[in-house]
């Protein structure tokens, strides 16, 4: 079984390596998050592009609290669908049972990595479902997406709140005005977390 060639590891690269992974295996490209992220941005930045919508999908998909979150989720989505839940668990997520929220809970995980805005998003995209949403909400498949609809939803909205976070930035830096503080200090953590990561 493909699962078995994934060994269990804290080493981050392989945490990272393992949500690429299973997000492809379980048929979700960047683009279409990345497409999301166009939908739910364009009319603030008219001239933003796939590249950066990608590039923003890549980066929420790049810490630690998002990759633990779009694991947890496809792994209980996977066992939901092999059947390997104890009842009455497995009947609530085959089933995405009306009642039960943690996966939006989950989702919200990944949504307070870049701040409040992203709850805005993240309540839009799961309203509208457009694009890869509808595909992962379709319950004639045989799949299971209890979780992953609402993962996806969440990256794309963490996304749209980094993107929306950037342009505040960049619009400062174009006025010669110190950064928003929540950029400085991602910029402080990335720099101390790249110095201590092996190549
Ligand atoms: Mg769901």
């Amino acid at each position: 079984m493909t699962d078995a060639k994934i060994p269990y590891s804290l080493n981050s690269k392989a945490v990272a390596e393992a949500t690429r992974f299973w997000l492809h295996k379980r048929g979700v490209t960047l683009e279409e998050i990345a497409e999301l992220v166009m939908l739910l941005q364009k009319k603030y930045y008219p001239n933003l592009t796939m590249e950066e919508c990608i590039h923003n999908v890549e980066m929420v998909l790049s810490k630690r609290e998002v990759q633990n979150a779009v694991l947890t989720g496809i792994q209980l989505d996977v066992l939901a669908e092999e059947g390997k839940l104890f009842s009455p668990l497995q009947d609530m997520i085959e089933n995405d049972e009306g009642l039960y929220g943690v996966d939006e809970i989950l989702a919200f995980s990944i949504v307070n990595v870049y701040g409040s805005i992203g709850f805005t998003n993240y309540g839009y995209v799961d309203k509208l479902k457009p694009g890869v949403l509808e595909r992962l909400n379709d319950k004639t498949t045989g799949q299971i997406h209890t979780y992953l609809d609402d993962i996806v939803g969440a990256v794309a909205a963490a996304a749209s709140s980094r993107i929306a976070h950037r342009k505040q930035a960049e619009r400062e830096e174009e006025l010669g005005l110190p950064h928003a503080p929540e950029d400085a200090e991602e910029a402080a953590r990335r720099s101390r977390l790249e110095e201590t990561l092996p190549e």
